[in-house]
């Protein structure tokens, strides 16, 4: 959102980590339960052609990030305009201005559970060994790190349900709580 867009009376949330951690499942949890827009950057990155080209060997699209953040920009603009709060995700977090989410969901999955989630998904085995490989190292959440406050940066576990809902719970109160500050 541009500098001197609209005050928001409602949190921006990131959800992120590695594909398979559970991000498009929780934010939309995360919607359900808070009113929040869910904002699929995936699914916007589709419907909005945000592609320069298609990595064969890595078997993805290329991101055209200009366009990505223009068309964010509009739905974020938007829902501060409209008192709406957002949660959106993303498997990239370093991409987005700062200032644009008060709150960023690094979620983690154990190699093991990952392994099965993604084998489930379809990934060829490339795919798969890449994306285990930047979970176990990490390089989602160092992305955070190096990206936003270390405040407003938490890492939660992603294996099981007990594992989502306290996620969903603890952004939905968070959440709360960032309203009654605002005005502080
Ligand atoms: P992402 O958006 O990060 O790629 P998804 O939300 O699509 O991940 O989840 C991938 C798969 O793993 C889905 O089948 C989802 O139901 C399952 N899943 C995600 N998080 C959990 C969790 N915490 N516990 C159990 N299953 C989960
Ligand atoms: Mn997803």
């Amino acid at each position: 959102m541009s500098e001197d867009g609209p005050k928001r009376t409602r949190p921006f949330v990131l959800i992120t980590g590695t594909p398979g951690t559970g991000k498009t499942s929780t934010a939309s949890l995360i919607a359900e339960r808070t009113g929040m827009k869910h904002v699929n950057v995936g699914d916007l990155i589709k419907e909005h052609k945000c592609h320069e080209g298609r990595d064969e060997d890595l078997d993805t699209n290329i991101l055209d990030e200009d366009k990505l953040l223009d068309a964010m920009e509009v739905i974020l603009d938007k829902a501060a305009e409209d008192g709406q709060g957002i949660v959106a995700d993303f498997h990239v977090c370093e991409i987005f201005p700062e200032r644009w989410f008060d709150l960023i969901i690094c979620l983690r999955t154990s190699t093991d559970v990952l392994f099965d989630r993604l084998t489930a998904r379809g990934y060829n085995e490339k795919k798969r060994s890449e994306n285990m490989e930047a979970e176990i190292m990490q390089v989602i959440l160092d992305e955070a790190r190096e990206s936003y406050a270390q405040e407003i940066v938490h890492e939660c576990p992603s294996n099981t349900v007990e594992d989502m809902e306290t996620n969903v719970t603890r952004v939905e109160q968070w959440g709360k709580q960032w309203i009654k500050d605002k005005d502080k």
